[in-house]
């Protein structure tokens, strides 16, 4: 059985450009994942801690047959293959994957909170998702088009459509 996914991409050091467009690659190599779509590049403002540069953000719309642990052990790998360290809670990235929806299953183990905790709020997920799916709703959250609407104040904007 293959569900639906939506994967947050995100990064801010080392041209975060290429790290975006290449794990647009790495998703789409994925045993038994198929890459349907993926967003523009967006640009958008370091959100926590401030004192970094901005930030690249995407969202790849995947079909996989991949369960969710081992979907997030196959993105962490990615993200390690793109160098990616952990210095302190939103340090800056080569590159950030994400689980940000898995079909419509809610999950919350040690490992993974699906839908993705704090997706509904930030206009860096929500812009590139609803350019994917405006009617698309996030379980416990609402549509994305309507949660999209809420979030103008923040600093987002089309980088390469
Ligand atoms: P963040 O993405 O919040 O900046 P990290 O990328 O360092 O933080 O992720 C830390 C941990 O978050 C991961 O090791 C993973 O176990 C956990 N996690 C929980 N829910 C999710 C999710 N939906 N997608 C990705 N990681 C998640
Ligand atoms: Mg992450």
């Amino acid at each position: 059985m293959s569900e639906t996914v939506y994967v947050g991409l995100g990064g801010n050091l080392q041209d975060p450009e290429r790290h975006l467009q290449n794990a647009f690659d790495d998703l789409a190599s994925l045993p038994h994942t198929r890459l349907l779509a993926h967003s523009s590049l967006y640009g958008s403002a370091p959100v926590g801690y401030t004192n970094q540069p901005d930030f690249i953000n995407a969202v790849a719309m995947i079909s996989t047959e991949l369960e969710p642990e081992p979907l997030l052990d196959a993105l962490l790998a990615i993200e390690l293959r793109h160098g990616r360290r952990r210095d302190f809670p939103n340090s800056p990235r080569t590159l950030d994957l994400d689980i940000l929806l898995y079909g419509e299953r809610i999950l919350a183990t040690e490992r993974l909170t699906v839908p993705h905790p704090r997706m509904g709020e930030r206009a860096f997920v929500l812009l590139p998702l609803q350019e994917l799916s405006p009617q698309l709703m996030i379980p416990g959250v609402g549509l994305v088009s309507d949660k999209a609407a809420q979030c103008h104040d923040q600093r987002v904007s089309v980088l390469k459509p």
